[in-house]
């Protein structure tokens, strides 16, 4: 009935093949991750994920929202800001689901583009996934700020959905959603060994899909790193909670320390607005192990006194090494050198 494929850990894509009721079964996971996220029947959508390659963004996603009875306005993030914010100016939808610094460029982007800002724009909830970052308080503050909406997080991935985990009002965590349809494990990546999900714990999602007729998936290793950030909720879910972290395949490794590249933005992001947030990894080399200071290029404000750079610098280098055990070079740019995220997600790892 339908065959999506993934991107693949490996670059080159892997597929997934879905009979009727695999669909039916993909839309009530990602259903009630979406409904956690605050997304209701009657709702409308301006669906912002990338449409193109098959992507579990694109179709899938239509077909959560239309099984919940919402609209779907599948414009897609290689439309560009322009095409998605003139179609959110002239249909007004309630609710957006993209990546979350795209949706906070389009924001940025509004005033010029339709005259006025996002918060006008009649938006009440936003979903986001596809790369961590919605989990980020200063990215999501600054994204409910820029939107005058709730934002919260929802993960999960071709190979065994669309979409499953989903943050509810409580914004602390995505909740484990869906036991009867699907089997999510914690193990610590390295030894395989199960890691029991209290709060705190950490380790790899391992799932295992109930009631898949083509694609069977036992045990399937998804390289995704969460923290448990809580077992028990005021919303009265019972499904423990988890923050992503990264992906193994993302993971450097410092002088023998784990490094997760989001979680240097989020240092960096500290910093606004001295510093704008946008960061950079310089990987000067191969593979994910270093035994020199890992380089940064970190982008200050444009009216940041050069006389400043210095103390700026030391600061960042001396908060990264202090939360992270990881030692920084870090080069300042001006405002605007990085590139943003204008299409779907950007790296924060250059390989030179
Ligand atoms: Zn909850």
């Amino acid at each position: 009935m339908q065959i999506q494929a993934s991107s693949g850990s490996t670059g080159s894509p892997s597929y997934v093949g879905l009979t009727a009721s695999d669909i039916t079964t993909w839309c009530e996971l990602g259903a009630r991750a979406l409904y956690a996220n605050g997304f209701r029947p009657g709702d409308r959508v301006l669906h912002a994920f990338g449409m193109s390659k098959g992507f579990v963004g694109a179709l899938p996603v239509t077909q959560i929202l239309q099984y919940m009875g919402i609209v779907d306005i599948p414009i897609g993030a290689e439309a560009g800001a322009d095409r998605l914010l003139r179609v959110q100016a002239d249909q007004r939808p309630n609710a957006l689901i993209g990546t979350p610094y795209f949706l906070a460029y389009l924001a940025e982007q509004a005033p010029d583009i339709v005259g006025k800002p996002a918060t006008e724009l009649g938006v009440r909830a936003i979903s986001v996934g596809g790369e961590p970052g919605g989990g980020i308080p200063a990215v999501r503050d600054n994204l409910q700020a820029l939107w005058g909406a709730t934002a919260r997080e929802m993960l999960g991935g071709t190979d065994i959905a669309c979409t499953y985990w989903g943050e509810c009002e409580a914004g602390d965590g995505m909740h484990f959603l869906s036991p009867d349809l699907m089997v999510a494990e914690l193990i610590d990546p390295d030894t395989g060994a199960a890691v029991t999900p209290v709060e705190g714990a950490h380790g790899e999602l391992v799932y295992t899909a109930l009631r898949r007729r083509a694609s069977p998936l036992l045990r399937f290793r998804t390289r995704d790193h969460v923290v448990v950030t809580g077992t028990s909720c005021a919303c009265g879910r019972t499904g423990y909670k988890v923050r992503c972290v990264g992906r193994t395949d993302d993971m450097l490794i410092v002088r023998g320390i784990n490094v997760f590249p989001s979680a240097l933005k989020q240092l960096v992001l500290e910093f606004t607005p001295e510093a704008t947030g946008e960061m950079r990894i310089r990987a000067d080399f191969t593979g994910h192990s270093t035994q020199h200071p890992l380089k940064l290029v970190v982008e200050h404000a444009a009216d940041l006194p050069p006389h400043h750079h210095d103390d700026l610098r030391t600061r960042l280098e001396t908060r990264i090494r202090s939360a992270l055990n990881v030692k920084t070079t870090i080069t300042l740019v001006p405002e605007g050198t990085l590139k943003r995220p204008d299409h779907i997600k950007v790296a924060l790892i250059e390989r030179v």
